[in-house]
């Protein structure tokens, strides 16, 4: 089935300078963009995105990482899209992702891993909606 997803070109990949090549990874798989920007993400918004997590003790590395530099955010669209892009990111922790995956070949630490995507259909919809006024999907 067609669907969209979310993702976010975190901030080490964009220091690395490696947005081009994730993305030329994501679309040669076949996903299309439905939407695109480039954002500097605060702490509101990225409590809200990391609800799930914030209990954890590494909830304040999360919000001081995903803040340190803009980021590239997207909607994407394709067959099974959600997992197709979870598949292509590889598990969390980039030290055990493996080779091939973007975490695996990018990615630092668990981290540091270089891409957010959307872990679910229903998560997918909400990202959306969070980051992305209709207007701005093409
Ligand atoms: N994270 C972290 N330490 C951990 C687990 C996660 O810093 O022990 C960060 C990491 O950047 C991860 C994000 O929190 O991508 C969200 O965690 P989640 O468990 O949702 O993993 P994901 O869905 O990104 O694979
Ligand atoms: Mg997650």
């Amino acid at each position: 089935m067609i669907e969209r997803t979310f993702i976010i070109l975190k901030p080490d990949c964009m220091e690395k300078n490696m947005a081009g090549k994730v993305l030329d990874r994501l679309f040669t798989k076949g996903l299309k963009p439905v939407g695109m920007k480039l954002v500097r993400l605060d702490d509101r918004i990225l409590t809200e995105h990391y609800a799930h997590l914030k209990d954890k003790p590494f909830f304040p590395g999360i919000l001081k990482f995903m803040s340190r530099s803009p980021v590239i955010m997207a909607v994407l669209e394709g067959e099974d899209a959600v997992n197709v892009v979870r598949l292509l990111c590889g598990p969390t922790n980039s030290t055990q992702a493996p080779a091939g995956t973007i975490r695996g070949d990018f990615g630092k630490d668990v981290q540091e891993n270089i891409i957010h995507a959307s872990d679910s259909k229903e998560t997918a919809v909400t990202e959306i909606a969070r980051f992305f006024k209709k207007g701005e999907l093409c």
